[in-house]
């Protein structure tokens, strides 16, 4: 993972490709992962000159959020735009835009039109005016990792699936002047974009070592497990368990254990040729570092990454 925010030169160019003016098919270039096959990339607005592009319409979830965030969201934009080689054109050959949501006169608006504090399950009721498949960017003041929905849902597959409004969201921790980690914005908009992350492709044991049990939760996520085992009487024994953890995502899932975000691809995702992802790389800014995760970070920086 380049910190310097430079993507990798093969992904912006796969995206670039992907993303072309006669663009069809998805974006799921990364990897198999535990996506649904119904997220694609974002769709053609046609009422964009010229011929259309591929729009990322977004708002701020409240004004806070939007003084908060907005000056290093724009920032993490610009850094996916420097590596397509520059904004949407037919020289830089893509037609990817982020533009924020504006009233119909042009005004500054926000996702929510009411913000309910904790512990409201859902905070934020959506703002009537703006359409329901914009991506709503949430300020994360928890503590929590940064996350985001990956590509777009369609407005059959939402129906179906009954997505909220926010069905697509980014949550991101204000950086707070720390613009060393700004690359992890970049990183969950390329989730945003669609792309999973390098290190879950199946082929990914070819080149980097997972260490599982160098995960931070893994003795207690581990004990946790064995004590289930012990009294449902499975049989498993401590190796068994051991790999359902570290290879089973929804094993994994019973335990909240961060294995979940290193698994390989389960081939959920069949229809994608493994071929056409190109070369491993580890400079990706869909891969994480050794680092992220482990309680040796000595450990995890040492080979596998
Ligand atoms: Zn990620």
């Amino acid at each position: 993972m380049k910190v310097n925010l430079v993507l990798s030169m093969r992904l912006a160019q796969a995206l670039a490709g992907l993303v072309a003016f006669n663009v069809s098919g998805n974006l799921h270039i990364e990897g198999a992962g535990h996506v649904d096959d119904s997220r694609t990339i974002w769709p053609i607005v046609t009422s964009t000159p010229p011929g259309g592009r591929n729009v990322v319409r977004f708002c701020f979830t409240t004004l806070e959020a939007k003084a908060e965030l907005e000056h290093d969201f724009l920032q993490a934009i610009d850094n996916w735009m420097d590596a397509l080689g520059g904004p949407a054109s037919s020289r830089t050959g893509h037609n990817l835009v982020f533009k924020e949501v504006r009233t119909p006169e042009g005004e500054d608006t926000v996702c929510c039109s009411e913000w309910k504090l904790p512990p409201a399950q859902n905070p934020c009721t959506w703002n009537a005016e703006v359409e329901n498949d914009v991506l709503a960017v949430y300020m994360n003041p928890s503590g929590k990792a940064n996350s985001a929905t990956i590509g777009y849902v369609s407005d059959s597959d939402a129906l179906l699936n009954n997505f909220p409004p926010q069905r697509h969201f980014v949550n991101l921790k204000p950086l707070n002047s720390n613009i060393n980690v700004l690359w992890e914005w970049v990183h969950e908009l390329g989730h945003v974009l669609g792309l999973l992350h390098e290190h879950g492709r199946i082929d990914r044991d070819n080149h980097v070592i997972f260490r599982c049990r160098n995960l931070l939760d893994f003795q207690s996520c581990f004990a946790a497990a064995k004590k289930d085992r012990d009294e449902q009487d499975t049989g498993d024994t401590d190796a068994e368990i051991e790999k359902k953890l570290c290879e089973q995502w929804t094993f994994a899932n019973r335990y909240g254990f961060s294995a979940r975000s290193f698994m390989k691809g389960t081939g959920s995702q069949p229809h994608v040729d493994p071929a056409s992802w190109g070369a491993y790389d580890r400079d990706s800014i869909m891969h994480y570092s050794s680092l992220i995760s482990s309680y040796k970070p000595e450990f995890g920086g040492r080979s596998a990454d």
